[in-house]
């Protein structure tokens, strides 16, 4: 379960007033995010058809190469040649990394991309343009199933704050799990791993802080839900985040559209 997708988008480019759920990414981040999208699940053929148009503009066309086949061609030269969804991401990736399109065509694609409500304007401060999309998780319900913690693929994602959060509540016992490597020159700091075994030396790919919840039977729990690592608070971290790492919590229906914000 990919749980590190969206992870450098840190809560302090969350909005403090207002809905915590939309979330300010400057253009070059937003760029990186729709990079990290195309990297994490690799080949989205329906969003390629989609979001190529928004991204090359007259430099591509849809095409169909038989009944069963439609795919985006690019512009090379006079002709327009196909390109295999395999090599479309890092293609779209590089021309949106090398001629940036302008902020609302920006915005568009973001849309497409994280399946969300996007909205070109400045951030909190009024300083820099950039976009606000909105995470959809204030109507996301966790099952409880446990799933994202038997699956476990986050562990570099242990973070200084997290050892800190746990060396001053005293929980020796979490952090027997946390195995440090210390500080080479041109390191900027340790880095931590989790959750590895100290009795083995191996890293658990189930979570040993998941326990079965003592009046439901189908349900699990996080023994050290108040303190856990920032990777687990923060997923899923999108609706759409959720549907591709297999997550199987369910959303609310919208009462109503995300209020459009000048934040
Ligand atoms: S720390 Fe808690 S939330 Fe994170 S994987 Fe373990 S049980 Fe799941
Ligand atoms: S519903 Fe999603 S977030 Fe909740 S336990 Fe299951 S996989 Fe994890």
């Amino acid at each position: 379960m990919t749980r590190k997708y969206f992870q450098k988008h840190r809560p302090d480019q969350i909005s403090a007033a207002g809905d915590p759920h939309w979330i300010f990414l400057t253009p070059a981040q937003a760029v990186d995010a729709v990079a990290l999208d195309f990297q994490a699940y690799g080949p989205q053929p329906d969003l390629f058809r989609r979001s190529a148009p928004l991204i090359l503009g007259k430099q591509c066309r849809i095409t169909a190469r038989n009944e069963n086949w439609s795919g985006v061609s690019v512009l090379r030269g006079t002709t327009f040649d196909p390109v295999e969804d395999h090599h479309l991401g890092f293609y779209l990736i590089h021309v949106l990394e090398t001629d940036p399109p302008d902020l609302n065509t920006l915005a568009d694609i973001c849309r497409q991309v994280f399946q969300t409500h996007t909205i070109a304007g400045p951030d909190r401060t009024g300083t820099i343009s950039g976009i606000w999309t909105h995470a959809q998780m204030d109507r996301f319900i966790c099952r409880q199933c446990g799933e994202c913690c038997r699956t476990l693929d986050y562990e570099t994602g242990c973070e200084e704050s997290d050892v800190r959060r746990w060396r001053e509540s005293g929980r020796t016992d979490i952090l027997t799990w946390v195995q440090t490597r210390n500080i080479s020159a041109g390191d900027s700091g340790p880095t931590y791993r989790i959750w590895v075994d100290p009795d083995t030396g191996e890293t658990a790919r189930t979570c040993p802080w998941l326990a079965p919840c003592p009046d439901h039977a189908d349900r699990f729990m996080c023994t050290i839900h108040p303190i856990k690592p920032e990777v687990c608070r923060q997923y899923p971290f999108t609706a759409k985040h959720a549907a591709m790492t297999g997550c199987c919590g369910r959303f609310a229906a919208p009462t109503e559209p995300p209020v459009s914000r000048n934040p």
